[in-house]
């Protein structure tokens, strides 16, 4: 094993033993779902994960996510695009993601919904595709809310991906506002959860959760958590 391979496993080990920390403090017996964010890493680090055990990977560019699934096609692996996206990207995502967590407008979905139908079509993809809308959990919702729906239009764009075909409608995901304790905030997510839930009840998925705030998203019953920092180590240009 390669050194930073070691460093990996042992990172990794860390973040799990925090996350069944959390998970016995809240009381919770299901685990959420670990998906490594690798952005700005290589596709070696992938392949390193990868032997580790990790199959659930995080990007949140369409241009770094294609290559680096380009370059590990050859194995078994979940993609999950969890930045900003443009639609006139969804046509590439389709071809390797399994779930975009960062649905946030309804023009997203209709391209979505094209894109996969053409990528199941043509042979790129054969399941659907998760979606989790995402909300952006500031209050108030500022004007120029991007990368999140305000929680007001969950309702809209859930009802879109529900109808729409190859799309599956899994759930919500949030980042918790910098300027808030992430717990009062993802409290918020998990009542837009529950109201999602009355009229949609297959959308249990909640994607909250970084590095610096698991054990909060854990406690409020986080189905889903995107870890990049705390195994990766810090990114190595700013974001
Ligand atoms: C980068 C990123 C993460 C991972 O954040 P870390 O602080 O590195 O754990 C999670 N979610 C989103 C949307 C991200 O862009």
């Amino acid at each position: 094993m390669d050194s930073r391979t070691e460093q990996l496993q042992q990172n990794l080990a860390a973040v799990v033993e925090r996350i069944q920390r959390a998970c016995e403090s809240a009381g919770r017996t299901e685990q959420p779902e670990l998906i490594v964010v690798t952005k700005y890493f290589p596709a070696a680090d992938v392949r390193r994960l990868h032997s580790l055990g990790v199959t659930q990977l995080g990007e949140n560019k369409d241009q770094e996510a294609a290559e680096k699934a380009a370059e590990t096609a050859d194995l078994q692996l979940d993609w999950h695009f969890i930045g900003q996206l443009q639609s006139n990207k969804a046509k590439s995502v389709a071809r390797y993601a399994s779930a975009v967590h960062s649905v946030d407008r309804l023009k997203l979905v209709g391209a979505l919904e094209k894109a996969v139908t053409r990528a199941q079509a043509e042979g790129h993809r054969s399941g659907e595709l998760d979606c989790l809308v995402q909300v952006d959990l500031r209050t108030p919702t500022p004007e120029d809310a991007r990368g999140g729906a305000a929680p007001g239009q969950v309702p809209a764009i859930a009802e879109a991906i529900a109808a729409a075909d190859g799309l599956h409608l899994a759930g919500l995901m949030a980042v918790a506002p910098l300027e808030e304790n992430p717990e009062a905030a993802f409290q918020r997510l998990v009542e837009l959860s529950e109201q999602l839930r009355t009229e949609h009840p297959e959308a249990t998925a909640l994607s909250a959760g970084m590095s610096q705030d698991l054990e909060q998203a854990v406690a409020c019953g986080a189905t889903h958590l995107r870890i990049g920092r705390d195994v990766l180590g810090e990114r190595p240009y700013a974001r």
